[in-house]
C-alpha cells in the first residue's frame, strides 16, 4: 500500500471527535413531550441523530439533533443525504439530582455492549449505522425553561490497540482515473441508495470503481485490485480519521477476522465527494480476547468533552435556555403548566375544551371576582361579565380584583384589565346591564328598555355554554334560570348566606316528546325528563335555597366567598369533564366513583361555624317558578311577552305554578348572634404570614376583610408568570419583583389604612446542611424569624415546603403564639391551629430548673393540642431535590387554595373570639359547641373529590420534632445552637425525639405515613 513506512508510522490511532449540536427545537419538542405525554415516566426514549453535511472544507461536520429526532426513525426520510440518520437513546431525568446521579460510565458501557452484540450477531452487516449508537442524557427543567444535557458517542475499547500503518489523502493514493471513476460511483451511490455511513469501495485493474453495501463483502472478496472499507467521515484533519473508525475496525476484526484494514475516510463538502480531503489508510488490529464471552462487556469511551482516560466526574452539562422565541405563547403555556402537571399523576385536564367553553358570569361583585379568576386558573379563556354596579369603597377588601383607583368605575369596566393583567390570553367582555326581575312592575316609559334587557340576556345565554348566577339579589336569578333551562345551558348557582352557603348546578332542560318541528306541538309535549331520559335535576328556585340568601354581602362571613367560589368552579370543572355534562346524574356522599376528579354532586350545602358540608340531590319541582314545565311551556309559547307579564304582575308566577312569591326577607337572623367581635381589637392583632404564594395572597386578603390591619409577610421568592394564574394578588407588572414587596403594594391598593410590611427572606429548614460561609446568614435568618414571631400575635404557616414550617412551629410553641397552618394536597386540604405551648411545673427560679419542668399541659392546665408535625414519624428533611416536577410544584385543583384560605381565616377569627383563645379545646363537628360563634375545631381536613369535611382532634405528641417538650427544652437550653444543629444534621431531630428508636420498633414498621405527603405543598410554580 502506498504510504506504508512513511514518516511517523506505525503509530497509535488518534481520531477526530464528533461534536453534537442539538437544535433548540429538539429541546422544545422534548419539553412538550415531557409535559403532555411522558409525565413522570423517565424511561429511555429512542431518538434519531443526523450527520450534517460538511459546509466548509476547513471545518469538520457535526452531529445534529433536531425536533424530528424524537419522532421514531421510520418516519424520517432516510434518502436525504443531508440527514444521515443514526439511532440513539435519550435519558431524560425528572430532576437535577437524578441527572447528576446518572452513572455515565455504566450508560456508555451498556451502549457499547449493544454495539458488540450487534457486531457478533451480524446485525451490523444489514444495518451498519448500528455501529454509531449515541446516548444523550438530559434534565428538562420545565419550570425554569432550561435543559441540561450531555451527549456521548460510545467507542469500543479492547485490550488490544489499533495501530495506524498509513494515512494519506485519497487523491494521492489513487490514480487520476481511479479518482474520477470513484467520484462518479459515489455520486451515483448517493443518488440511488439509502444513505449508509459504512460501505465498500472496490476498484478493478481498469480503474473502474464501485460502491457497495457491507453485506456484499463476501461476494467481492478477492475479485478486485483494491478493496477499501469506506465510511462517512465527518472530520477535516489530514492526520487523523474521524471517530467512527474505531467501532468499524472492531467490527471488521471481530466479525470478519480482518487484522489489517484498508480504509477509506470518505469526506464530502456540501454533499459532493471531496477526494482531496478524503483519506486512505491502513490500520492493524490484533484480535482482542475475551470478547466472545456472552457476558463480556468491553470498556467504553465517548462522552463529549471528556478526554480519553479521564473520569466523567468533572463533566459539565451543556445548558440550553428555552425562554425566547414567542413570549406571549410561552406565558400562556406557563400559566397552564399547573393543569398539565395534574395529568402526570392525577387527571388529564381537557385544556382544549376549557379554552373553548364560553362562560357568562352574572355579577361582578364578591363572587364574580373570585369565580372569574378561578375559571382562568382552570384554563377558561372566554368570559362575558354582566353587572350593573360600580366599585365602591367597602367593596375593595371583599371583591378580590378591585383596587383603590377603581372606585366609582362600573365593575364590568374595572374587571377587564384586572383579568387581563393576570392572564393576557383571556377574552373577556363586560356588559353593564340590569337583569330584569319578576314581580317588579315597570313604568310604561321604561317598558322598552326592560324588554331590551330581556332580549339581550336571552342572546347572551344562547351565545354561551355555561352561566354562573352570582348576583346580589335573589330575584335577579329568576330570568337567567328560566333561560338556561329553556336553552339547556349549564347553570351554576352560588349562594352566600350569613355563615352558610349553597353551591349547585341546575338540571338540564326538558326533553321534547315527539319529533315535530312545529312550535305549538313541542309546547304540549315537554317531558319531565331531560334529553338523556334522566329525571331533571332541580334549579335554585326548586327548593328552599332562597332562605339562605343573604342580600347584604357585607354581612357575610369573610372567608365564605373564597370557600364558595372555589367550590362553584370545581363543580363546574368536574361537570365539564363528565361525559354527560349537564345531564350527569347527581352523586351523593359515599357513592363510589372511578373518576379521578371524584364525585359530581347536584347541590353542596355547608356552614363555616358548624364545620359541615353536605351533598344533596333534588329533582326539578313541578311547581318551580323558574324551571317547571308549566313555566317553560308558557315561555316557549309566548316568549318575552310571558317574561314581561311575570315582571309586571307580582302574582302571575304564583298563579301559574301555585307557589308563593320569590322574594325572601333580607334579614339574616343568625348574624345577630354571630357577630360579637370588637372590631377595634381585631384591627390591633398583628398577623405574620409566612409565605406569599397562593395561600398567602388569599389569606392576606381575607384577613383584611376580617378587619385585620397589621400584617407582616415573609417570602423569599419573586413573582413569575406561572404564579399569575393562581396567586390572586399578583399581576403581570409584578414579574420579577420580590413577592414580599409586591404583596404589600397590592394589599395597600385595596385598603390604604393597612399597616403592612414585607420581608424577603428564606426560612431556615432542618436537614438542609449549610456551608460554613452560609452559616452566618442562616443564623441571622433564624434570629430574625424569632424576633418576628415574638413581635406578632398570630402566625400563619403558608410556606411551600413541609420543612420550612418546622422552625416557625417551634418558635410559636416556645412563645405560646397562635399558629395556623394551611396545607394543600392535590384535592384535599388541611387547616389547623397548633396547640398552646407547655406550662411550667412549680416555680422555677432559674433557667436551668425550667428545662426539666415543662408540663405536658398548657398554662391553663389543659392537654396541649398538637402541631403540624405531631403525627409524623419522620423528621422534616429536604423534600424537594429528589422529586418529579409535579411533586416539586404544588399540583392542586385550582379551587382548593381559595377554600383552604377561607377556612384558615375563618378558624383564626373564631379562635380570636373564643374566651380561651389559643388554649381553647378542640371541638369535633356534631358535638354541640354551645358557643354562639360556632365550633372551634383543632384540625379540618376537606376533600374535593369526596366533598367531605372532617374535624379532627390530636394532642401534642411527646415524640414531635417541633412541639414536644424534649425539643422545646433543648431549644430553651441551647437556643440557636440547637437550631443550627437541626439544620445541619438530618438525623439529629429523630434521634433527639426518640423517633429513630420508634421507627426501629416493630409497631411502627407498618405505619403508613406516605399519605401524609399528599398534604404537602412543595414549591409553587
Ligand atoms: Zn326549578
Ligand atoms: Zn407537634
Amino acid at each position: 500500500m502506498a504510504g506504508a513506512g512513511a514518516a511517523g508510522f506505525p503509530r497509535e490511532v488518534l481520531v477526530e471527535e464528533l461534536q453534537c449540536i442539538a437544535d433548540v427545537g429538539l429541546w422544545d419538542a422534548l419539553r412538550r413531550l415531557k409535559l403532555d405525554v411522558l409525565g413522570t415516566d423517565d424511561s429511555p426514549i429512542p431518538i434519531t441523530g443526523y450527520y450534517a453535511p460538511r459546509l466548509f472544507r476547513k471545518l469538520p461536520s457535526f452531529f445534529n439533533l433536531r425536533p424530528e429526532s424524537l419522532v421514531p426513525r421510520s418516519h424520517n426520510s432516510i434518502r436525504d443525504r443531508n440527514k444521515c440518520p443514526i439511532a440513539g437513546t435519550l435519558m431524560n431525568t425528572n430532576n437535577m439530582r437524578g441527572f447528576q446521579n446518572l452513572d455515565r460510565e455504566q450508560l456508555l458501557k451498556a451502549e457499547v455492549k449493544k454495539i458488540l452484540d450487534d457486531i457478533m450477531s451480524g446485525e451490523v452487516e444489514e444495518e451498519p449505522a448500528l455501529l454509531l449508537r449515541f446516548v444523550v442524557i438530559s434534565f428538562a427543567d420545565l419550570k425554569n425553561w432550561k435543559v441540561y444535557y450531555n451527549a456521548a458517542f460510545p467507542s469500543l475499547v479492547f485490550n488490544s490497540k489499533i495501530t495506524l500503518l498509513s494515512l494519506q489523502p485519497a487523491s494521492k493514493v489513487l490514480t487520476k482515473e481511479e479518482v474520477m471513476f470513484l467520484c462518479t460511483s459515489l455520486l451515483q451511490w448517493i443518488d440511488i441508495s439509502a444513505v449508509v455511513p459504512f460501505f465498500l469501495v472496490s476498484i478493478t485493474s481498469d480503474s473502474s470503481a464501485s460502491v457497495r453495501q457491507l453485506r456484499d463483502w463476501k461476494a467481492c472478496k478477492g475479485n478486485y485490485q483494491k478493496l477499501l472499507f469506506g465510511f462517512y467521515d465527518h472530520g477535516c484533519r489530514s492526520d487523523r480519521p474521524g471517530m467512527a473508525i474505531i467501532n468499524y475496525i472492531a467490527f471488521l476484526s471481530i466479525r470478519w477476522k480482518i487484522e489489517k484494514v484498508q480504509f477509506f475516510c470518505y469526506r464530502e463538502v456540501r454533499g459532493r465527494p471531496d477526494l482531496e480531503q478524503s483519506l486512505i489508510g491502513e490500520a492493524s488490529f490484533p484480535p482482542p480476547y475475551g470478547w466472545d464471552d456472552p457476558d463480556y462487556v468491553p470498556d467504553a469511551i465517548g462522552w463529549e468533552g471528556v478526554e480519553p482516560g479521564k473520569g466523567t466526574e468533572e463533566m459539565k452539562p451543556k445548558e440550553i435556555d428555552l425562554q425566547s422565541s414567542n413570549p406571549a405563547i410561552q406565558d400562556e403555556e406557563k400559566q397552564l403548566m399547573h393543569l398539565k402537571l395534574m395529568g402526570w399523576r392525577h387527571f388529564p385536564v381537557d385544556l382544549e375544551k376549557l379554552s373553548r367553553v364560553r362562560v357568562l358570569l352574572l355579577g361582578a361583585g364578591t363572587l364574580g371576582c373570585e369565580v372569574a379568576r378561578l375559571l382562568m386558573t382552570w384554563g377558561v379563556r372566554k368570559l362575558t361579565v354582566v353587572d350593573s354596579g360600580s366599585v365602591a369603597t367597602p367593596d375593595l377588601v371583599k371583591q378580590s380584583l378591585y383596587i383603590d383607583k377603581d372606585r366609582g368605575v362600573p365593575r364590568v369596566s374595572a374587571i377587564i384589565p384586572h383579568l387581563k393583567e393576570r392572564c393576557p390570553a383571556v377574552e373577556v367582555e363586560g356588559i353593564q346591564m340590569e337583569i330584569p326581575v319578576p314581580g317588579h312592575p315597570v313604568s310604561p316609559s321604561k317598558m322598552a328598555s326592560v324588554l331590551d334587557e330581556c332580549k339581550h340576556l336571552q342572546t347572551l345565554v344562547a351565545a354561551n355554554d355555561a352561566v354562573f348566577l352570582l348576583t346580589d339579589t335573589w330575584e335577579s336569578r329568576w330570568l337567567p334560570t328560566l333561560l338556561c333551562a329553556s336553552e339547556n345551558k349549564i347553570a351554576i348557582t352560588a349562594v352566600l348566606g350569613c355563615d352558610s352557603y349553597l353551591v349547585m348546578r341546575h338540571g338540564a332542560g326538558p326533553r321534547t316528546c315527539g319529533g315535530t318541528d312545529e312550535v305549538p306541538a313541542q309546547i304540549e309535549s315537554l317531558s319531565t325528563e331531560d334529553a338523556l331520559s334522566h329525571q331533571r335535576l332541580g334549579c335554585c328556585f326548586c327548593n328552599d335555597a332562597a332562605f339562605l340568601f343573604n342580600s347584604n354581602p357585607n354581612r357575610t362571613l369573610p372567608g365564605l366567598t373564597s370557600v364558595v367560589s372555589g367550590k362553584a368552579v370545581e363543580l363546574f370543572a368536574r361537570m365539564l369533564h363528565h361525559p354527560d355534562e349537564i345531564h350527569a346524574p347527581g352523586d351523593i356522599a359515599g357513592v363510589e366513583t372511578e373518576h379521578q376528579l371524584g364525585l359530581l354532586p347536584h347541590e353542596l350545602r355547608g356552614s363555616l361555624p358548624n364545620c359541615v358540608l353536605s351533598m344533596e340531590l333534588g329533582i326539578s319541582s313541578g311547581n318551580c317558578t323558574a324551571c317547571s314545565i308549566a313555566v317553560l311551556s308558557e315561555y316557549r309559547r309566548r316568549g318575552l311577552d310571558f317574561v314581561m307579564q311575570a315582571i309586571n304582575y307580582p302574582t302571575y308566577l304564583k298563579d301559574l305554578t301555585g307557589i308563593s312569591d320569590l322574594k325572601r326577607p333580607d334579614t339574616c337572623p343568625k348574624m345577630l348572634t354571630s357577630i360579637s367581635v370588637n372590631s377595634d381589637k381585631i384591627s390591633d392583632v398583628r398577623c405574620l404570614l409566612l409565605g406569599a404564594g397562593t395561600l398567602g395572597c388569599d389569606v392576606a386578603r381575607i384577613l383584611m376583610d376580617c378587619g385585620v390591619r397589621k400584617l407582616t409577610v415573609v417570602d423569599s421568592g419573586r413573582v413569575v408568570v406561572s404564579n399569575l394564574a393562581r396567586q390572586s394578588l399578583y399581576t403581570s407588572d409584578d414579574r420579577g419583583a420580590p413577592k414580599a414587596t409586591a404583596i404589600i403594594r397590592h394589599l395597600v391598593e385595596r385598603c390604604p389604612s393597612v399597616d403592612a410590611q414585607g420581608f424577603q427572606m428564606e426560612i431556615p429548614m432542618p436537614g438542609h446542611p449549610v456551608s460554613p460561609n452560609e452559616a452566618a446568614g442562616v443564623l441571622q435568618d433564624c434570629k430574625r424569624l424569632k424576633e418576628l414571631v415574638a413581635s406578632h400575635d398570630a402566625i400563619f404557616l403558608l410556606t411551600d415546603t413541609r420543612e420550612s414550617r418546622w422552625l416557625p412551629t417551634l418558635l410559636c410553641t416556645d412563645e405560646n403564639k397562635i399558629a395556623i397552618t394551611a396545607a394543600l394536597g392535590y384535592d384535599s386540604y388541611l387547616v389547623m391551629r397548633h396547640g398552646a405551648g407547655p406550662g411550667i411545673i412549680g416555680e422555677a427560679s432559674n433557667v436551668t430548673a425550667v428545662e426539666d419542668k415543662l408540663s405536658t399541659k398548657d398554662a391553663l392546665g389543659r392537654q396541649r393540642l398538637g402541631c403540624y408535625f405531631c403525627n409524623d414519624v419522620v423528621a422534616p428533611v429536604d423534600s424537594v431535590s429528589n422529586r418529579t416536577l409535579d411533586q416539586q410544584c404544588t399540583v392542586t385543583r385550582p379551587g382548593l387554595a381559595s377554600i383552604a384560605s377561607g377556612c384558615a381565616a375563618d378558624l383564626f377569627t373564631r379562635m380570636l373570639r373564643h374566651p380561651s383563645g389559643i388554649h381553647a379545646p378542640g371541638e369535633i363537628a356534631g358535638a354541640s359547641s354551645g358557643h354562639p360563634l360556632g365550633l372551634l375545631p383543632h384540625q379540618m381536613r376537606g376533600s374535593l373529590s369526596q366533598y367531605n369535611l372532617l374535624t379532627l382532634l390530636g394532642y401534642s405528641s411527646s415524640n414531635c420534632t417541633a412541639c414536644s417538650n424534649v425539643v422545646l427544652s433543648e431549644y430553651r437550653r441551647r437556643g440557636m445552637d440547637f437550631v443550627m444543629q437541626v439544620i445541619n444534621e438530618p438525623t439529629y431531630l429523630e434521634d433527639l425525639t426518640g423517633l429513630t428508636d420508634l421507627m426501629k420498633s416493630a409497631a411502627y414498621s407498618e405505619v403508613e405515613w406516605v399519605d401524609e405527603t399528599d398534604e404537602e405543598d412543595v414549591v409553587e410554580i
